[in-house]
């Protein structure tokens, strides 16, 4: 089945009002011509979402969120809810990235709540799953990433699942320069969705998309996107200057291998 590649810029807690602006600007400016043929999706912090949002306003890149609340409303300090995102124009939001879950301790079970929170709401949800080095170099990474999923997915049908994307994202790769090989990215690619398809069935699991994070760069994009079952990427410090990630989106409209 032939899938859409997808790119996501995670910003992480970077850049400024005017610098934000001014990136989205600049990959706004690009999009018409380069990305038709893929989605791409930045995620600002939350106080330049509307910002970022007029730059990006009538091209192809859509706007996605960081993270959600679990909760609809209420007496929540500093949580931004479902619904305050989607009046911004937002239409995704990551969920359960692995800075959420270990350095600022979301919960297996905080993650599943945010993750069918953003789907009752409408928004696409990237899911991002993975293991430590520890947990790697215990032979445990597969069990990891399926309990992850097992514990996020719980209770979702099949229908509700097929816009998501999973995020594969070993935490050993995020941000240490060190990717993950394209052969490993295959093989936890290869993995996840066979366990989608004896979770679900093969139609959702040859359809859904799942994209590769840890150090992409432009150096390294061309190679894990010709892998068969990688659908994309997730960037963090390549989204940060238009030119590497704009190449990133270069390399995913042109080498994405379907499988
Ligand atoms: C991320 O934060 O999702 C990520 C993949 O970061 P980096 O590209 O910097 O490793």
């Amino acid at each position: 089945m032939q899938r859409r590649p997808f790119i996501g810029g995670n910003w992480k807690m970077n850049t400024d009002l005017a610098s934000g602006a001014a990136l989205a600007q600049a990959l706004g400016a690009a999009s018409v011509n380069a990305l038709s043929s893929i989605d791409v999706v930045v995620f600002p912090p939350f106080p330049y979402l509307q910002s970022v949002g007029r730059a990006l306003n009538a091209t192809a890149i859509a706007l996605g969120a960081q993270d959600l609340s679990s909760e609809a409303n209420g007496a929540l300090t500093g949580e931004v809810s479902a619904e305050m995102l989607t009046d911004l124009g937002v239409t995704w939001v990551l969920v359960g990235h692995s800075e959420r879950r270990h350095r600022l301790g979301e919960s297996e079970a905080l993650v599943a709540e945010k993750f069918a929170m953003a789907l009752a709401s409408g928004l696409c949800a990237v899911l991002c799953v993975g293991e430590t080095l520890e947990e790697r170099k215990a032979g445990r990474a597969h069990e990891v990433v399926v309990r992850q999923l097992e514990s996020a997915l719980h209770g979702l049908s099949a229908d509700s699942l097929r816009e998501i994307v999973v995020a594969y994202e070993p935490v050993w790769a995020i941000g240490t320069g060190v990717a993950a090989t394209a052969t490993d990215a295959h093989e936890a690619h290869r993995e996840i969705r066979s366990f989608v398809s004896s979770r679900y069935d093969s139609e959702l699991a040859s359809g859904i998309r799942i994209v590769y994070g840890g150090s992409l760069v432009p150096g390294n994009a061309k190679t894990i996107f010709a892998e068969p079952g990688v659908d994309g990427g997730l960037v963090g410090g390549a989204s940060l200057k238009a030119g590497d990630f704009l190449s990133i989106c270069s390399a995913a409209a042109i080498g994405i291998a379907t499988g």
